[in-house]
């Protein structure tokens, strides 16, 4: 399995299923993320609601093409302009 498959993988699996230790690292990046100009509005606002960290909800990073939500709860990829 390669590494982009393991964080698709474990970061909807933490997105399902928080666990505190994810969700606190994860209020970090997001608070970074949600002020990049890379992160953009996608149509997965209904589908995949975030009410634990709004200010990602229904976002993408236009650099990796990764769903937000999904992207700061997992440890296999880093934010690709190195802001975390
Ligand atoms: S992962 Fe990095 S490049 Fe992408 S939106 Fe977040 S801060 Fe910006």
């Amino acid at each position: 399995m390669d590494n982009r498959f393991k964080a698709i993988v474990q970061g909807f699996k933490n997105y399902v299923f928080p666990n505190k230790e994810v969700e606190e690292v994860a209020h970090q990046r997001a608070s970074i993320c949600a002020a990049c100009p890379s992160a953009v509005e996608t149509m997965m606002k209904q589908l995949l609601p975030d009410d634990s960290i709004k200010e990602i909800e229904g976002l993408k990073c236009s650099d990796c093409g990764c769903i937000l939500s999904a992207k700061v709860r997992q440890v296999f990829e880093s934010c690709p302009q190195n802001k975390w």
